[in-house]
């Protein structure tokens, strides 16, 4: 018997979590709440995790594999608990086991939070890649930020999104573990005095900072099945003990109370921006702190067992998700060279063979660039080192192009007062990677073509993946099980296994088991729709999904102004044929980001009327689902008949909710763009609807600027109506102004953008053609359930254990590890 199920001995578990219970609380397993019947299961899942988190670390020590170092500003973990459970393979017998002391799972999960240490898919992203990498066995670290506050709550009030602190470490986190002994000192600010060492050497001294102490607090990344155990360290600041301030500064009280600030203020919130910056001081402190911090544990592992610090490339990679980790290139040269007492030279072979880069957007406003006046006061030494990166780098452009002062512009890292950190990552990087293939090849024609032209051989794709453990496993039991039944359980580490699912896509019984599967999942989702939403759906409907972060090229305007102008014409033609539809809607809005947020209230100002319409029967239900989360979302995924992934074509690199969907049998309705493309490619035109322009097309009407909306309003007179709706008080008869920039935003060209920058309106009468073509294959039950199976059978390659195996051959090469437990 295998240690993990022996541990998971259903009388020892249950004996285990009623000591753990009267330990914590001094209670009995009777008197206890369900948060404090969570907190004492988890210790006991900690407790086994435990013992294949320390044999992973001796097999570390053993076999001194290469390990890759995941930097990222986010980890959108969602819940541990059940997913822990699922990877040790005792999800079933603790499930049985509580139920024969009367307790529930599913309740006792429900009260772990979400750590919601990101935003949306960049986090979930990490997230996936953390999760793979374990379960294939590769020795990994993310690199994170301890966020006090993660993503905030999302409360739906009078329709109008509010947002609410997300306290997700008021009960305490069981799944963390403080490592102090890991403590490491950041400084910010001051200046940089040099010394001249004699025979050409110069010394760099960094002065007058401030500091703070970066403590990692360690959790535990479980793979299935295979007691590897890896860590994601995520940092928490503290004020140098006892108002400590370096001698120079002793007794400057005022800098002590800075210095406390400092840390108070540190990792205090997570940015609540997908797909934009905002370029605050704060965030480049939080950049610089988590990536030195990382850096520094990093080097001193790899110091504990090696002399020569030029091996490093062979030990260890940094793989930077997006710029925001970018300050690494310039930190490890810092420490390289200021600490380690090496040559330029010699630094920068070891850092460019040590630091790739992951691009994700291709938009403009997403592009970090940092004033130079805050990079330099806020890191004196390391901009410096940017200097220098920067004066090679124009060297070279000048040598490759003389006299093209073009090149320098659109290349170099310091420019027109500014940092830009993507070029920083690139010219640095040993690897630039898209995250999907239509995304890589724009990078190299459009955004980074002059990089492209230098460096062809840096730029590759890897196109995104899911965890098919949390995504199926856990989210859709009930499909797992009978997918197994079907092909096994070798789905569950090799997805592509999956595809043995497609013969039964043609039988009868296997069409009638998953329709009533999804029927089954529906169901669930209704309840919780009608407990959080006070709203009746039929699962007989159809659940049309859009779930993803709240943006303008991700057009949930497109969709609910879509849901406008089906309602017009049920009200115009009470008898056409018509099946019933349920739009499910959830989606955070970045605080500040006004037309995200009154597209919120727009939907649910249409919900409000349209839900509340007896005389069309219950033909439409618009429902927005209220603080999308993970956890949620695994719900979400299960149930969704059509997945909606219209972006803007060009705009989404991959999306990885699209993939989602595709493994739980949604069918997808859906642009040409991202991994969708891909997705096309795998299941074929009889299971997907495509609608809308091409990416091609979209650039050349950006090139061009010749897109004219207006004309469209002028000429289409269902559009037209529809639009006039949102100024004329039909879904706002208290203020009919109030979707006013709505309307604008598609209509009039505004000093900074052009009207209807995202093609709304360019695409409407190809949305509503496939949105009617999906009514009319929802009738053929059969044909449905087939192309459902077909979608699952076919998501094979969108597996983030594929992802992760394409990084590793092609840009980490590290050796398997293997964990041996007696
Ligand atoms: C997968 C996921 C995302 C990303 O969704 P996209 O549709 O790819 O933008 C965002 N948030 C959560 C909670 C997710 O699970």
């Amino acid at each position: 018997m295998s240690k993990t199920a022996a541990v998971f001995n259903k009388k020892k578990f249950i004996n285990d979590v009623t000591e753990t219970v009267r330990h914590m609380y001094r209670k009995q397993l009777k008197e206890a709440s369900q948060q404090e019947i969570f907190q004492a299961v988890s210790y006991v899942v900690k407790d086994v995790v435990i013992d294949d988190w320390l044999a992973t670390q001796q097999a570390f020590d053993d076999q001194d594999p290469k390990i890759v170092y995941y930097m990222s500003m986010e980890f959108l973990m969602g819940r541990a608990l059940g997913n822990n459970l699922i990877n040790l393979k005792a999800y079933k017998e603790v499930k049985e086991a509580l139920e024969e002391i009367g307790l529930n799972l599913d309740v006792i999960e429900d009260q772990e939070p979400d750590p919601a240490l990101g935003n949306g898919g960049l986090g979930r992203l990490a997230a996936c890649f953390m999760e793979s990498l374990a379960t294939l066995g590769y020795a990994a670290y993310g690199c994170g930020i301890r966020y006090r506050y993660g993503m905030f709550k999302q409360q739906i009030s009078d329709g109008f999104q509010v947002e609410v602190p997300d306290n997700w470490l008021k009960n305490g986190y069981p799944f963390e573990l403080r490592r102090p002994e890991y403590s490491y000192e950041i400084k910010f600010g001051g200046y940089v005095r040099t010394e001249d060492m004699g025979n050409g050497n110069t010394r760099f001294i960094h002065e007058g900072y401030q500091s703070v102490m970066a403590i990692p607090y360690d959790m535990p990344i479980v793979g299935y099945d295979n007691h590897m155990v890896n860590t994601l360290m995520i940092w928490d600041a503290e004020p140098k003990e006892g108002f400590q301030l370096d001698s120079f500064d002793k007794g400057d009280y005022n800098k002590a109370v800075e210095q406390e600030n400092l840390a108070r203020n540190l990792v205090e919130v997570l940015y609540p921006n997908d797909n934009h910056i905002q370029g605050k001081e704060l965030r480049l402190k939080q950049q610089y702190f988590f990536v030195s911090a990382s850096l520094q544990r990093a080097i001193a592992r790899f110091k504990k067992h090696h002399e020569d610090i030029h091996q490093l490339p062979e030990k260890a990679v940094f793989q930077m998700n997006d710029t925001h980790p970018t300050v690494a290139v310039a930190e490890l040269m810092r420490i390289l060279l200021d600490e380690e007492g090496l040559s330029w030279e010699d630094a920068w072979d070891i850092t460019t063979h040590c630091v790739a880069y992951t691009n994700h957007t291709i938009m403009a406003e997403a592009l970090e660039k940092w004033p130079i006046e805050i990079f330099q006061r806020l890191l004196p030494r390391v901009y410096q080192i940017v200097e220098e990166i920067n004066r090679r780098f124009v060297l070279q452009i000048q040598e490759q192009y003389p006299g093209n002062n073009d090149k320098i512009a659109k290349m170099a890292i310091l420019y027109d007062g500014q940092v830009k950190m993507a070029h920083l990552a690139i010219v640095a990087g040993y690897s630039v990677n898209g995250v999907a293939r239509l995304h890589t090849e724009i990078l190299k024609k459009e955004q980074l073509k002059d990089f492209y032209e230098m460096m062809p051989q840096k730029f590759n794709n890897k196109t995104n993946g899911i965890t098919q453990r949390r995504f199926l496993a856990h989210a859709n039991p009930l499909l797992a099980d009978w997918v197994t039944a079907h092909v096994g359980e070798g789905w569950i580490t090799d997805l592509s296994q999956i595809r043995k699912l497609a013969p039964y896509a043609d039988d009868k019984k296997a069409q009638q088991e998953f329709l009533e599967i999804k029927h089954q999942n529906k169901v669930r989702l209704a309840k919780y729709i009608k407990e959080h939403n006070g709203i009746d759906v039929d699962p007989d409907s159809i659940f049309d999904v859009q779930v993803k972060r709240l943006h303008e090229y991700k057009r949930q305007l497109l969709n609910i102004l879509h849901v406008m102008y089906l309602y017009n014409e049920i009200k115009e033609h009470p008898d056409m044929e018509f099946v019933p539809r349920t739009f499910i809607f959830g989606a955070k809005a970045a605080a500040g980001y006004k037309n995200a947020k009154l597209t919120i209230k727009l939907i649910n100002s249409v919900g409000e009327v349209i839900n509340n319409d007896k005389s069309i029967n219950n033909k439409i239900k618009v429902v927005f689902i209220e603080d999308y989360k993970v956890s949620n979302a695994e719900w979400i995924f299960a149930a969704a008949d059509v997945s909606e992934q219209i972006s803007t074509a060009s705009k989404e690199a991959s999306g990885t909710g699209n993939m989602k969907f595709m493994l739980n049998g949604a069918l997808t309705l859906g642009t040409m763009d991202g991994a969708n493309v891909e997705m096309y490619e795998e299941v074929g035109p009889d299971n997907m609807f495509i609608f809308g322009m091409s990416s091609d097309e979209v650039i050349a009407h950006e090139h061009n600027r010749d897109y004219d909306p207006m004309q469209i309003f002028n000429t289409d007179q269902d559009i037209r109506k529809v639009l006039t709706q949102l100024v004329n008080g039909f879904y706002s008869p208290n203020d009919s102004e109030l979707f006013r920039d709505l309307y604008n935003s598609l209509l009039n060209t505004h000093s900074t953008q052009y009207a209807d920058t995202y093609f709304i309106l360019a695409d409407f009468r190809s949305y509503a053609e496939a949105q009617k073509k999906i009514m009319e294959y929802y009738k053929n039950r059969s044909a449905w359930a087939k192309s459902a199976i077909l979608n699952t059978a076919h998501s094979g390659k969108f597996s983030s254990d594929r992802t992760i195996q394409e990084y590793v051959d092609d840009i980490w090469h590290l050796p398997k590890v293997k964990v041996d437990v007696e």
